[in-house]
């Protein structure tokens, strides 16, 4: 370990992007055993026992990460081969670590708060040595424990199946409560399934989640929409507790005239059915193939929608974003892939206008260049008018969230934005009714989805009186 002056940060290798732009397979490799080991022996094992009770005053990359992973000690694991060791610790805070490891983006969590980023040294390559260890100790046979089926005594009904849900079925399996999920899809994982694009996250390790929390008992109604096939009142009187994981399915609007017309496509409509006509094996349904594709939108979800675009064999594809580059918000690594993908950008630049024929089909974009004031206010140019050509816009934007009418049920509290209110401890205005993720907190990240789950199954156990978890203090 500490051979951050001999090894230097590595990332996994990346295919190249003429080969990963004719398929949907993950566009990175994963680590080998040989870099794994290696960059693992970078860590300068902070002494965190030591350091236990000071976290708010000292960072580290375990301050840094939200679930607060025990991050030295399985990187000293798998620097020592031990991967069995390394899964139970990695598994021990985390509902899904091989998930996260791909997901999370490192920089600004655990890898940002590394002591080594604040030298010349630069961070652990923390995220990738998670995914590694994970799956190498799956392949050798290791199975992440959920709890014993024969000490369970109560029961909860966990709505919504992406992140927020999925964390907090985990962890109230662990605590010897039954789990009943309530997902209004045909597939389990939320966004994680019909978001996140499978060239970042396969969906074979979602599915593999899904099969381990179905043997420890879980039972699951797929196709049930909570609110529509059950109500919210049913479910409060059949469990002892209901949590609510319903993230937040509003597209933002982008305000810009004939929004409504054919050709205009929300992020989500293309990445869903993407992913469902991959998953089904039926992608000849392209609604992209040989067309000019404008996608509206800088953040990572507008990245996601660009690449998916090229992989749909598009003839064109552009970027359209009102600020700079360095304004864009979301992950700077993203808009490097999609550029070397060949996606197109254009800055400074507000849709004003969807150009349609007589079918009402869009023919072209119009937008108007943008600038900032004295107070940073971003403003049009006068008399800047320019037409782009397209046979399809993707509205990238944003998402909300939506007031359920199920809520008037139980006269749930819900905020200005329409998130839910809940306490301290996850709960809403009404007991034992909990609430966590986006429908809590707006559109947000899997690893707070996943933290929130995991407070609220440890509130309700609590309440209720269930079992403590035996590994969450590893
Ligand atoms: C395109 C895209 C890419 C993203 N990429 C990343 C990324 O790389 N890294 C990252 O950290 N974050 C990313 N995010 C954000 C992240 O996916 C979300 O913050 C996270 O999924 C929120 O989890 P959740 O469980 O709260 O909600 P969701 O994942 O939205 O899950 C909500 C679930 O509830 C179900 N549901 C809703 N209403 C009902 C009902 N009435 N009855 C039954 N079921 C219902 C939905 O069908 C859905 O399955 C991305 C988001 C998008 C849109
Ligand atoms: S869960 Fe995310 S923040 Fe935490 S260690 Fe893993 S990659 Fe880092």
């Amino acid at each position: 370990m500490r051979e951050y002056k001999t090894v230097a940060k590595a990332y996994p290798k990346k295919r190249p992007a003429k080969e990963r732009t004719q398929d949907y397979y993950p566009i990175y490799h994963n680590f080998e055993e040989n870099e794994a080991k290696a960059q693992a022996s970078r860590c300068l094992q902070c002494p965190i026992d030591l350091l236990r009770g000071l976290e708010s005053e000292f960072t580290f990359c375990r301050t840094g990460c939200p679930l607060n992973n025990n991050i030295p000690r399985w990187l000293k694991k798998t620097y020592e081969h031990d991967y069995t060791s390394a899964f139970e610790l990695s598994n021990a805070r985390s509902p899904f670590p091989e998930i996260l490891g791909r997901v999370c983006p490192k920089k600004g969590l655990c890898e940002s708060a590394c002591t080594l980023e604040k030298t010349s040294y630069h961070a652990v390559s923390i995220g990738n040595v998670e995914v590694y260890l994970n799956e190498k100790a799956i392949e050798e046979g290791a199975v992440p424990f959920y709890g014993r089926a024969n000490e369970r005594t109560f029961k909860v009904a966990v709505v919504g199946s992406g992140p927020a849900g999925l964390s907090c079925a985990t962890f109230l399996l662990r605590a010897g409560i039954d789990v009943e999920l309530y997902e209004r899809e045909n597939r389990v994982g939320g966004l994680l399934m019909y978001g996140i694009p499978n060239f970042k996250l396969p969906k074979s390790v979602i599915l593999r989640r899904f099969e381990w929390m179905k043997n420890a008992g879980m039972k699951v109604h797929l196709n049930t929409e909570v609110g529509k096939d059950v109500s919210l009142s049913e479910l409060q009187e059949k469990f002892d507790a209901v949590f609510l994981g319903l993230g937040v399915p509003l597209g933002r609007s982008a305000g810009m005239e004939n929004e409504d017309a054919k050709g205009v496509h929300h992020v989500m409509e293309l990445l869903t059915q993407t992913q469902k006509n991959l998953l089904d094996h039926a992608l000849q349904q392209s609604i992209l193939r040989d067309k000019h594709v404008i996608v509206i939108g800088g953040g990572d979800s507008a990245m996601d929608a660009l690449r998916t675009a090229i992989r749909h064999k598009a003839k064109s594809v552009t970027c359209v974003y009102r600020r700079d580059e360095a304004s864009m918000p979301g992950s700077k690594a993203e808009v490097v892939n999609a550029k070397e993908e060949g996606v197109q950008f254009i800055f400074n630049a507000l849709p004003k206008k969807a150009l349609v024929d007589e079918n009402r089909q869009v023919v072209g974009l119009e937008i108007l260049e943008t600038y900032l004031d004295e107070n940073n206010r971003l403003q049009t140019k006068e008399q800047s008018t320019q037409t782009l050509s397209a046979d399809s816009i993707v509205l990238a934007l944003g998402f909300e969230a939506k007031r359920f009418s199920f809520y008037e049920e139980l006269d749930l509290a819900v905020g200005r934005s329409n998130t839910l209110i809940v306490d301290e401890n996850k709960e809403t205005s009404h007991p034992f009714v909990f609430a966590g993720g986006d429908v809590v907190r707006g559109a947000n990240l899997v690893v707070n989805a996943a933290l929130d789950g995991r407070e609220a199954a440890f509130a309700i156990a609590k309440k209720l009186g269930a079992l403590s978890d035996p590994y969450f203090n590893l």
